[in-house]
């Protein structure tokens, strides 16, 4: 595993992982849920409260200009990473969840009618079913979903059959949270939009872990959420194609959403502001345009080319405990095994890891469908970020193959 970048010195700018946890190193494995912090996105916070902190876009002030021009770049720094034409794309949120739920209620309530349908995946987290699920019930519509087949891949023979004239938006994950599966984004917007479908991607697993550019995808949303990619919590964006946002009526109403506003009735702004009432999440998005900055700088193939690396490894070490089975595809997949062990629970699994300073993460990962088709009610998940090393893997293997032993009847 070598490559021009210092590895050892990149993990130094992350202050979280030199700990010990249970009187071990804290060994980091937690990263789909979030990931860790690093030092200049802290700091980018911590100048933000110093110095510039005021309201944006209403204050005629210094202060209020410079948290103005620090969160309209930081719009601009969103849409570059992600490829979009114009930063008047990027609608900050506070994350993904937020972000399907915006789309599930406007592009719904404008443009789902009874009988259309909504088509989603069988592998597809909770947040990018369950407010498709409240959307076509508002709407009188159905929900219909492409299944997954037993290696854990998208049965793509099945999807031309469900692309019927009565779909009007296929929402699907880019990165599996619970399998790790890449699915291939590009080509099903393609084979969407062939007839005419409006596309949703679920991006937080691939976001900052893979590079991303949504007109190469060819897709009309993609939503990410900051925390996974070295950014603040409650910080994301909803990339929307112009041409499609501009068709959306507003969201939730309030400041800075408006152009004029009588007590019977107002106008709207366009977008990104329609979408964004009230004060904004302004220190988030300074502290994501850090993240991103931090991410240019090492460089997105190379973040890629570090997590599959680790992800390659784990696999392969994986395969010397007995009984262990891992779920999903062997490639293409992003940087995280999910996997069961005979006779051991994920929960105690995961409590033996913590006393060894192991954190895992073991449940349904909120894809419930999911798992029922895999008939397991939970699994274990190791997930990796670039700054973890392939030592951290190896003792992770030492630790489960100990607990396999401590459990064994
Ligand atoms: N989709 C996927 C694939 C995810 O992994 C997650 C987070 N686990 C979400 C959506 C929801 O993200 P958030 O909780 O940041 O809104």
């Amino acid at each position: 595993m070598s490559d021009a970048i210092d590895w050892a010195r990149v993990r130094a700018a992350f202050p979280i992982l030199d700990q010990q946890v249970s009187g071990w190193p804290l060994i980091y494995f937690d990263n789909a849920a979030t990931s860790q912090k690093p030092r200049p996105v802290i700091e980018a916070l911590v100048r933000h409260y110093e110095r510039d902190n005021a309201n944006v876009h209403r204050g005629l002030h210094e202060l209020s200009r410079r948290s103005t021009d620090a969160y309209e770049a930081a719009r601009a720094t969103v849409a570059r990473f992600l490829g979009a034409a114009h930063p008047e794309e990027i609608v900050f949120t506070r994350g993904t969840t937020e972000s399907v739920n915006l789309v599930a209620q406007v592009w719904a309530e404008r443009f789902l009618k009874p009988g259309d349908a909504v088509l989603v995946t069988a592998m597809d987290h909770h947040s990018n079913l369950v407010p498709w699920q409240l959307a076509v019930r508002r709407a009188g519509a159905v929900l219909k979903w492409v299944p997954v087949t037993d290696t854990g891949t998208l049965d793509l023979d099945a999807l031309d059959a469900l692309l019927t004239p009565e779909v009007r938006l296929f929402a699907f994950v880019h990165i599996s949270n619970s399998l790790g599966t890449l699915n291939p984004a590009a080509d099903l917007c393609r084979r969407a939009r062939a007839h005419g479908i409006t596309t949703f991607v679920d991006g937080a697993q691939s976001a900052g872990h893979i590079p991303v550019d949504v007109r190469a995808l060819g897709c009309d949303f993609f939503a990410f959420s900051g925390h996974k990619m070295g950014a603040p919590t409650g910080i994301g964006a909803l990339y929307g194609r112009r041409e499609v946002l501009e068709t959306m009526p507003p969201w939730q109403g309030g400041g800075e959403m408006i152009h004029r506003v009588t007590l019977e009735e107002s106008t709207f702004k366009a977008p990104p502001a329609r979408f964004e009432a009230g004060t904004p999440n302004v220190a988030g998005a300074v502290g994501l345009a850090a993240a991103v900055d931090f991410l240019e700088a090492l460089g997105l193939p190379a973040v890629a080319a570090r997590d599959d690396a680790l992800t390659r490894h784990a696999l392969e070490r994986l395969e010397s405990i007995p009984g262990l089975r891992v779920l999903g595809p062997a490639a293409p997949r992003g940087s995280l095994v999910s996997f069961s062990l005979d006779g051991v629970h994920p929960h105690d699994l995961v409590t033996f890891a913590d006393t060894r300073g192991l954190a895992l993460r073991g449940g349904h990962h909120c894809t419930q469908p999911l798992l029922r088709r895999f008939g397991v009610p939970a699994t274990t998940r190791a997930s990796f970020y670039f700054y973890n090393t392939p030592e951290e893997i190896d003792r992770m293997v030492e630790i489960l193959d100990e607990a396999r032993r401590f459990f064994a009847p």
